[in-house]
């Protein structure tokens, strides 16, 4: 028969007439093959922001920019600009600092 685990497991077949490819019956009570699908993450469970839960474990995303903050920094940052967003201040074309010496904001 079909466990609850079967729904996330790479090899359930998502058949009404075959269970998996390694059990095409199923199992009685524990499944030892089961292996979660990779490509599955838990539908619409709660979890923080940068997290996704994955066969039952919390994992932490890797760090990267939100798309908010990638726009944001295309519009604003100096290395993109040239300019100092605050105060409009024109980087030197070379600068490899962008903290503005103007009025002092600090870019990251
Ligand atoms: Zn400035």
């Amino acid at each position: 028969m079909k466990i609850d685990k079967c729904d996330r497991c790479q090899f359930y077949s998502n058949s009404p007439h075959l269970v998996c490819a390694v059990h095409p019956s199923g199992v009685d009570k524990d499944c030892l093959d089961y292996r979660l699908n990779p490509t599955y993450i838990f539908e619409g469970q709660w979890c923080p922001d940068g997290y996704v839960y994955y066969d039952d474990e919390l994992i932490k995303l890797p760090d990267k920019p939100n798309k908010e903050r990638q726009l944001w920094l295309l519009d604003n940052h100096p290395a993109f600009t040239g300019v100092c967003g605050n105060c409009g201040y024109h980087y030197p074309s070379q600068s490899t600092s962008w903290d503005c010496p103007e009025c002092g904001t600090v870019y990251e």
